[in-house]
């Protein structure tokens, strides 16, 4: 390993374990088996000790050709001040222990700061307290702002809400649903939809104003149909006549099962109960060629005896590859199920491995 931080490798070690995000900025992690480097606090999956590397600086990461994650986006925050950074790593340790107690007084604990100057310089570059921010985590008012799979953090951060704590007070606006209706095709809700015949059978991706909300196989278009009615029974479908949007989606995942790229970032509308919403967050952190156990996703929603919940949740997955459910298997490495069969889980396995080697 090298030995370029100015922290023991002990003490990196310990940090990567805890998620400790104190640590972010001080050095980066990388994992040889997924090419995949990562702050400290990153919620992934914890890789093989055997398997991680050290870094004092993300240019010497780079240099040493790993990729950015895309649930921590170790690579983003350089620009902003110290002082804004500071604040962001805050939002970002509430974000990833939001179902622990979390007071005022043990952040300024933690992050060495005053509460008074944490309190203050945490709503100047959010807009909202560190109370409201966590509060807002636990009552799932930021949903919307998560569709993406990216954090609530980098969301509020990078759309610039600085000042302004609109986003908290319109909260329930932006889901456009109070919560407690948010739920399946809300009547009326209008969805498009599309088909096309890939390598792997009929895609049918089926989408809100929002993002994808339905991707399913089939060998034949008529059950597509059929399912998507079955899933949005109060919502009005119609089919998309020459959708650009929906027409590069699907040419982005051509390209993906042709194995050309790797797999697109599309926006997501995905609608489900909280625990749900939560496994199918995790499963967009799984890297590619990089299956996890149903084990491993109960464990990374922190819940960790829940895994026949989460292997539930898991196959009543809407969004097929880009909620990438195939990448789970069962504790003893055989495919366990999956909701459009094995023969395309086990190929889109074989196809994320070949990619992963490649890089
Ligand atoms: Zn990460």
């Amino acid at each position: 390993m090298t030995s370029e931080l100015d922290i023991s490798e002990e003490e990196a070690l310990q940090a990567v374990r805890n998620r400790d995000a104190a640590y972010d900025g001080r050095f980066y992690f990388a994992v040889l088996t997924t090419g995949i480097y990562c702050r400290p606090s990153c919620s992934s999956r914890a890789a093989k000790v055997a398997n991680l590397r050290f870094f004092s600086s993300v240019h010497r990461v780079e240099s040493a050709g790993f990729r950015a994650c895309k649930r921590c986006k170790p690579d983003k925050q350089a620009h902003g001040s110290t002082e804004e950074n500071t604040m962001v790593m805050i939002a970002r340790y509430i974000e990833q222990n939001s179902d622990e107690r979390i007071t005022l007084a043990s952040l300024s604990d933690r992050f060495k700061l005053s509460s008074a100057h944490l309190q203050k310089s945490f709503k100047a570059v959010f807009g909202l307290s560190p109370r409201e921010f966590h509060h807002g985590l636990r009552q799932h008012h930021f949903k919307a702002l998560m569709r993406k799979g990216s954090s609530v953090t980098d969301a509020l951060y990078s759309a610039g809400y600085g000042s302004s704590s609109r986003v908290y007070e319109n909260a329930d606006q932006q889901l456009g649903m109070t919560p407690g209706s948010y739920k399946v095709g809300g009547a009326g809700e209008a969805i498009s939809y599309a088909c096309a015949k890939t390598s792997m059978g009929f895609l049918m991706l089926a989408a809100t104003d929002k993002g994808v909300c339905f991707a399913m196989f089939a060998d034949k278009k008529s059950d597509l149909l059929a399912l998507l009615k079955a899933e949005f029974p109060d919502a009005t479908l119609s089919r998309s006549s020459g959708s650009a949007q929906l027409d590069t989606w699907f040419l982005a995942i051509e390209h993906y099962l042709l194995a050309k790229t790797k797999m697109p970032d599309i926006p997501l509308d995905l609608r489900g109960s909280a625990f749900q919403l939560r496994v199918w967050r995790f499963l967009q952190t799984i890297a590619e060629g990089s299956p996890v156990s149903y084990r491993d996703v109960a464990e990374g929603i922190k819940q960790p005896s829940a895994i026949r919940a989460a292997a539930s949740a898991c196959a009543k997955n809407r969004v097929a590859l880009l909620v990438p459910c195939h990448r789970v298997l069962r504790a003893d490495g055989k495919l366990g199920g999956y909701r459009w069969g094995l023969d395309v889980k086990r190929e889109l396995l074989a196809l994320e491995k070949e990619y992963a080697c490649e890089l």
